[in-house]
């Protein structure tokens, strides 16, 4: 009975050996996860030990880019000092680039690098480019941060479904969800990247028909020492929200798993100290 990684005679190398080879000339998308480095999978660890190179986006945490090898380049990604951010274009064409030099290149991206993170782009130009790449997926912020604080995504009995959508899509683009449609299912509602055009997206949900009672969290900086959490309701979600100066990244949620939190919140150990403070 040992056809399990996991047997330790078989796993000299211990975790390490679970990882597959990071090969020069290969480029990793990796997910940092919501920003608590002991969320990271031992995947990405392995990778960051491994990399000569780290392309890394705007909500990766110091502390998990000190898990890089010593010695590894960290190149930034986003926006910085008020200069306009590199384009994806330029992102992809560097990580071809640094591939064909021979270089290890780990793209670590916040979450998980296919949910909001564009990593299908980078991923679908390695293909175009004939670059080998991997992806090690991440927790997602609107899961996995939701969880941090407390409120589960699903719950028997409470909701058969859950909607993650974004919320940086100009009113009428291609990428603006249909807000009446999604307030019509009477599902839960995760929204990223919302904070900015909360005031509209919240008229279109009670304009299509949500209840403006429906319970709403908006959890900031999630499983980090800042993270901030606002419990309120949709109608007063955009004044409470202002009050309390939350400022992204932000998660919202929209819909009765938040009404679940209190109840859980209760019996949370003490020194918990990435659950949330409460506003
Ligand atoms: N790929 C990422 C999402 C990138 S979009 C993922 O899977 O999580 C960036 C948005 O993610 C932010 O605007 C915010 O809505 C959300 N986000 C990322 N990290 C977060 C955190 N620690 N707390 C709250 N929201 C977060």
């Amino acid at each position: 009975m040992t056809d399990t990684n996991f047997d330790s005679e078989q796993n000299g190398g211990g975790l390490r050996s679970l990882t597959p080879p990071f090969r020069p000339g290969e480029v990793w998308l990796v997910g940092a996860g919501p920003g608590d480095p002991g969320l990271l999978t031992l995947h990405a660890v392995n990778a960051l030990a491994e990399a000569d190179i780290v392309i890394y986006d705007a909500l990766v945490d110091k502390r998990v880019l000190a898990l890089a090898r010593a010695g590894a380049v960290l190149e930034y990604a986003g926006k910085r000092g008020g200069k306009p951010s590199p384009q994806q274009a330029d992102i992809t064409r560097r990580l071809i680039a640094l591939a064909r030099e021979g270089k290890r290149v780990l793209r670590l991206k916040g979450g998980d690098p296919f949910v909001f993170g564009r990593g299908g782009e980078e991923a679908l130009a390695l293909v175009a480019a004939g670059v080998p790449y991997r992806i090690i997926p991440g927790i997602t912020a609107g899961l996995g941060g939701l969880a941090s604080v407390q409120i589960p995504a699903t719950t028997r009995g409470t909701n058969q479904a859950v909607v993650l959508a974004t919320g940086h899509a100009a009113e009428g683009s291609d990428e603006d969800p249909d807000w009446a449609a999604l307030a019509r299912l009477g599902q839960p509602i995760v929204l990223y990247m919302a904070l900015a055009n909360l005031p509209r997206i919240t008229a279109a949900l009670m304009a299509g028909g949500a209840d403006g009672a429906t319970p709403v969290a908006v959890v900031s900086s999630a499983t980090l020492p800042n993270a901030r959490v606002v419990e309120t309701t949709l109608a007063r979600a955009v004044a409470d929200a202002t009050e309390a100066g939350l400022e992204a990244p932000a998660i919202v949620a929209i819909g009765a798993i938040v009404s679940l939190r209190e109840q859980l919140r209760s019996g949370i150990a003490p020194d918990a100290s990435q659950d949330g403070a409460d506003e």
